[in-house]
């Protein structure tokens, strides 16, 4: 089948002979379509089948000219465009540079080999980079990108250093952030009373020895501070978690290199891509045999995986030589620690050691984390590498998009431009709520835009929204899963008529009841909820995210079923919980209602006893989805569909009371989570027929489940629909922000 690809390239790749070379391999795989040198970056399109596509994005990187470097590349699929020929493009003649915030840049292998070379001068020292590579939005306080603008300021260059800075043909000409041992940061090792231990490289020396004997380091990374612990070693695993008071949530796990990568996972040649790339996200893969700790992620069959980006990991790492946990130096909720005093006095009791340096961090950038599902990227956080996203819009809006609660980010509009900022995390704790506003302050002040408006989620509780309202200029508000939809639209530059799905856990609807399980119709009449799933109690409300057994007595309450011996087989409520459940869901007692098909999956999981709480937003439906790793079968339960005035209720309770008989009769949890999963891509086909609409968008947490995403795509197509999903902007409450923006570019 032939699509079209758009691809976006920055790095060392104007003047290099690139477009050239872009052109003769398009042909080479009978491509058409064009390339072009814009202020960005190179700019590409290209249309052919979709293995040849596939081929051509890997060639790219693995066969560019030798001087030419990509510092991010990033791709999405859009629709035809059936162009006849592959062109270069006259490049657009642009009066004024535009200002532009690169992201951070993985270590380049020149820098690398110098890193390891014992004749150069800065063998192993931390913080070499070049023009290819290095630090860059984290380290960037105001535009332009010059030295005196970074937190590199405070180091002046020694003369060689110097030198090497200003002679055009050095490779690090223009490096803002350049330096070597002489003259740029250093490193230091703590104990958690800030006494200094050891300097330079006997701290990296020290530090494996610490991180071998089964101790956490708090290391000041590229974007901010890390946890590192040996990821074989099961009791520093199980310490972090009892320190960080993080049960099961998984960590990410630093390798060495690829080959280890490869020795512990599958990786397909696009996750290999995404490894290497200079943005060098954690990818999540599928784990085989391997030594890592089974408490790194507790019953997940993926493992998040990254390889070294900066010099001091590298260091690191070829010293170790065993894979590391990973993960963000915070307190859970907060977001990740930036300063080393802060380190201390936040992770003073998580970590035995901190690995810090002087070179200060701007801003907090976490770790990206993507997914390939159905031969695609899929950004699951948008961070470090990849943030900032700028995108042009044909627009002159200026305003604020302020995002959601969980997940959040902002996106701020002006000069025709869109940028979304990095990954915020959950605005739940006054630390990361100041983290917000500093990153509005922060946005509103790089891009040099002050907004006249601001756009914010419908939810009267979300701090979001109740800093919205605070600003002295018009706040508009939009319903958080139309939101999910126009992201998913911006995303793919597709249009109405459309029909919108979208799934997630929560979301405030405009009845006022929890919403989670939408579809929307966007055509010429405007947006219209088409259709929804039959909204069931939350006993106790916001408590049943945790407490999914309650969500379970409630679904099992809704099928009058609760009542019998089944609950009894299948809950672990003892009766007098039940009782006042039962009380509570009759006398609608703090019971709001839902339609949310994350809280379905939850209760799912429930009366499959895999679980009664989660620890972690999205375990539960995580663990059923991994039920459906290798046992892919076509059957479904039967549900009902029914019509209230001119909205679609969608009425699970068939498929309830089927899960629960099968469950009862033992029924594997495999077959039945399949089931489950393929009964909600069914729905999804079965109301895209009822609607007519052609182009279907799926959006919304629960998309990021690889098995649903993949079944739901899948059916819609042999039937003719064409699905869109999400690429570069997160399925998830992370691309709100960017929803709410284009909702308005689009008004
Ligand atoms: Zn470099
Ligand atoms: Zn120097
Ligand atoms: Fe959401």
């Amino acid at each position: 089948m032939k699509k079209r690809i758009a691809i976006f390239i920055q790095g060392t790749v104007q003047g290099v002979g690139f477009r050239p070379f872009i052109y003769r391999l398009a042909r080479s795989y009978n491509l058409k379509g064009w390339v072009l040198n814009s202020p960005e970056g190179v700019m590409i399109e290209a249309e052919g089948n979709k293995s040849d596509l596939k081929n051509f994005l890997i060639s790219i990187g693995q066969e560019k000219p030798d001087i030419s470097f990509i510092s991010s590349l990033e791709f999405k699929y859009l629709d035809l465009k059936d162009y006849d020929d592959f062109v270069i493009k006259k490049s657009e003649n642009h009066s004024e540079p535009t200002v532009r915030i690169i992201p951070d840049i993985a270590t380049c292998s020149k820098c690398r080999d110098e890193i390891f070379n014992p004749d150069d001068r800065r063998y192993l020292y931390p913080f070499t980079n070049c023009t290819n590579c290095g630090p860059r939005f984290s380290i960037i306080a105001s535009l332009p990108y010059d030295r005196q603008n970074t937190t590199m300021k405070k180091f002046s260059m020694c003369s060689e250093c110097r030198s090497e800075y200003e002679n055009t043909e050095n490779r690090r000409f223009h490096a803002q952030p350049n330096a070597c041992p002489v003259c740029g940061p250093h490193i230091e090792l703590w104990d958690s009373s800030k006494k200094i231990l050891n300097k330079n490289i006997d701290a990296a020396a020290e530090c494996v020895e610490f991180i071998k004997k089964g101790n956490i380091i708090a290391l000041k990374g590229l974007g901010g501070f890390q946890l590192i612990a040996d990821a074989r070693n099961d009791d520093a695993i199980k310490l972090l978690r009892k320190r960080k008071y993080r049960e099961e949530k998984p960590f990410a796990v630093m390798y060495p290199d690829i080959q280890m990568v490869k020795n512990d996972c599958d990786v397909s040649p696009l996750e290999e891509r995404l490894l290497n790339s200079a943005q060098c996200p954690i990818v999540l893969l599928f784990a085989k045999d391997n030594d890592v700790s089974k408490f790194v992620a507790p019953g997940n069959p993926y493992l998040g995986v990254m390889i070294p980006y900066t010099p001091l990991h590298h260091i690191l790492m070829k010293e170790l030589g065993f894979p590391v946990i990973a993960t963000s130096g915070n307190l859970s909720e907060e977001p990740i620690c930036i300063d080393e005093n802060e380190a201390i006095s936040k992770l003073g009791n998580i970590a035995d050691y901190f690995l810090v340096h002087n070179r200060p961090i701007e801003r907090h950038v976490d770790d990206s984390i993507v997914r390939v599902i159905n031969d695609r990227e899929l950004i699951l956080r948008r961070a470090r590498g990849y943030a900032p996203l700028s995108v042009d819009i044909e627009s002159n809006t200026k305003m604020l998009a302020v995002g959601g609660h969980l997940k959040n980010t902002i996106a701020v509009t002006g000069n025709k431009k869109f940028f979304l900022s990095q990954h915020i995390g959950n605005l739940g704790t006054p630390e990361s709520y100041n983290t917000f506003q500093n990153t509005i302050e922060d946005f509103k002040r790089l891009y040099k835009t002050q907004p006249d408006c601001i756009i914010c989620d419908m939810h009267p509780d979300y701090l979001s929204a109740k800093y919205s309202v605070k600003q002295s200029i018009e706040v508009k508000k939009i319903q958080h899963h139309i939101a999910h939809t126009f992201s998913c639209m911006f995303d793919n530059e597709t249009e109405p008529p459309l029909l919108g799905v979208s799934w997630d856990g929560t979301g405030y609807g405009e009845d006022g009841k929890i919403w989670g399980g939408e579809f929307f119709i966007f055509d010429e009449n405007g947006i219209s909820r088409k259709a929804h799933f039959k909204y069931f109690k939350l006993p106790g409300g916001e408590i049943c995210i945790k407490k999914i057994n309650r969500i379970a007595f409630s679904l099992l309450n809704e099928t009058g079923s609760d009542d019998s011996e089944k609950s009894d087989n299948l809950l672990s409520l003892n009766s007098k919980e039940k009782n006042l459940l039962r009380e509570m869901l009759k006398r609608k007692i703090n019971s709001p209602e839902t339609s949310s098909v994350g809280r379905l999956f939850d209760g799912v999981a429930a009366v499959l006893g895999l679980r009664n709480q989660v620890n972690f937003e999205g375990q539960a439906a995580m663990e059923l989805e991994f039920l459906t790793v290798n046992s892919d079968n076509d059957d479904y339960y039967d549900y009902k569909i029914e019509n209230s005035k001119s909205t679609l209720i969608i009425d699970w309770r068939p498929i309830i009371d089927k899960i629960i008989t099968e469950k009862i009769n033992k029924l594997s949890l495999n077959s039945i989570s399949v089931k489950f999963h393929n009964t909600l891509a069914r729905i999804i086909l079965d109301i895209s027929k009822i609607c007519g609409l052609k182009k279907v968008l799926l959006s919304g947490g629960c998309f990021q489940n690889k098995y649903l995403l993949e079944k739901t795509i899948k059916l819609l197509e042999q039937n003719n629909f064409k699905p869109y999903w999400h690429q570069r902007i997160p399925p998830n409450d992370g691309g709100i922000s960017a929803g709410q923006a284009f909702s308005l570019i689009k008004s």
